[in-house]
């Protein structure tokens, strides 16, 4: 039986090129997307490419859309093997941590931290009946604490407190969630895409097919893989 996998905020970047990716890989896709119409429109696109995929929404700021994913993933496929959480927003480019608004920093952790927290504790029990499951949270360089405190570092100039702080976060939570998965089949690591061209960040160097590819070696883990660690292309990143 092919193995399921779910990505979050996957009708179009990064999210919709790890469908293809995965679906290429013989996986059953299942793609994440908050308005049905996109995620269908989405997943249209993917059909020339083969593989089988299927739209499941989920708002991630939306905590009541969790439970009819959870429902449907356990009725159909009693398990779940991959969760790629993907889906955020990043809106505070222009702020700095002394003026950004106390409510897009709130909104911001609620998408990319909050969100992703109690979807995967909801999603939890049918990851643990996978016989290894890997999870990846879509992080970023810029939740890098070692990278923002060092005067030399790319990111040295950045300032959007919020979109970097939930990614913090996010890497707070793959440690954590790490630990409880030591002496288990089960995987989760943190991946930095690159800088890629998409809606999020337009000046992007990299394609979605280059910006894809670390958390889908994450997501395809073998069984002597790494767990709760923080990767670009294979290399470790400071937390
Ligand atoms: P993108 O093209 O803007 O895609 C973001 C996706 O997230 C879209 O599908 C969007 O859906 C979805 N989304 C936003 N809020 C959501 C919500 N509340 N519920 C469900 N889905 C939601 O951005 P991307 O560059 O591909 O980003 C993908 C991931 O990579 C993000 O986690 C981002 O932080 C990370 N990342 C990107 C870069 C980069 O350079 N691009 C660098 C580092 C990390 P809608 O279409 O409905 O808005």
């Amino acid at each position: 039986m092919k193995r399921i996998a779910l990505i979050t905020g996957a009708n179009k970047g990064i999210g919709l090129e790890i469908c293809r990716q995965l679906a290429q890989k013989d996986y059953h896709v299942l793609l994440g997307a908050r308005d049905a119409a996109r995620g269908q429109e989405a997943a249209a696109l993917l059909g020339q490419d083969g593989g089988t995929v299927e739209v499941v929404v989920v708002d991630v700021a939306d905590p009541a859309t969790f439970e009819a994913a959870r429902k449907l993933i356990e009725e159909r496929f009693g398990r779940l093997d991959v969760l790629i959480n993907n889906a955020a927003m990043g809106e505070d480019w222009g702020y700095t941590a002394e003026n950004v608004p106390m409510d897009l920093l709130r909104q911001t952790f609620e998408t990319n931290f909050f969100g992703l927290v109690e979807m995967t504790q909801r999603l939890l029990p049918l990851l643990r009946l996978s016989e290894g499951a890997r999870i990846v949270n879509q992080s970023s360089i810029l939740g890098s604490l070692g990278e923002h405190s060092d005067p030399t570092s790319q990111i040295a100039d950045v300032h959007a407190l919020a979109y970097d702080a939930s990614k913090s976060a996010v890497n707070a939570f793959t440690v954590h969630l790490a630990k409880l998965f030591r002496g288990t089949p089960h995987k989760v690591n943190s991946a930095h895409p690159g800088s890629v061209k998409t809606d999020l960040n337009p000046a992007g160097t990299l394609t979605v097919e280059e910006g894809a590819h670390t958390a889908v070696e994450l997501a395809t883990l073998n069984s002597d893989g790494p767990n709760g660690g923080f990767f670009h292309l294979g290399k470790v990143l400071a937390w």
